[in-house]
Order: C-alpha cells, then structure tokens, then sequence
C-alpha cells in the first residue's frame, strides 16, 4: 500500500514509502526508491490510524493476498 507523498517520504532519499507489514503496534514501511525500511507508529503519518494501518489491517483479514 503506497503512502501519499504528502503525508510521508523516505528519509533516505525523499522517495515514496510502502506499507509492506503491520503487526499489533506497528506498520513496517519502505521505499520504492532505494529499498530503506524502517518500523513506525501506526499512526506515523498523522492520520490517525485511518488512511493506512486500519484499511491495511482490513485487506489482512480479508485474505486480500494471494501469497
Ligand atoms: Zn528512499
């Protein structure tokens, strides 16, 4: 899931960062750019859980991944 440049870019590079996993407490984010990965707050971005880790942990439980 893509994070909107407006909310959040790569520290690295100022690249577009992905959600890629999320757990309990956590969202685990990358760049599309140059790979780096870091571990956030849900609520990282500002936007209070709604526009990335909550839809996230819906498509999780939904079995939206194939793999
Ligand atoms: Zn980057």
């Amino acid at each position: 899931m893509l994070v909107d440049e407006k909310d959040a870019s790569c520290p690295e590079c100022k690249g577009q960062l992905s959600v890629d996993e999320i757990d309990d407490c956590s969202m685990y984010v990358s760049c599309v750019e140059c790979g780096h990965d870091m571990r956030v707050e849900p609520d990282a971005f500002g936007d209070g859980c709604v526009k990335y880790y909550i839809p996230f942990q819906v498509s999780q439980e939904f079995g939206d991944e194939c793999d």
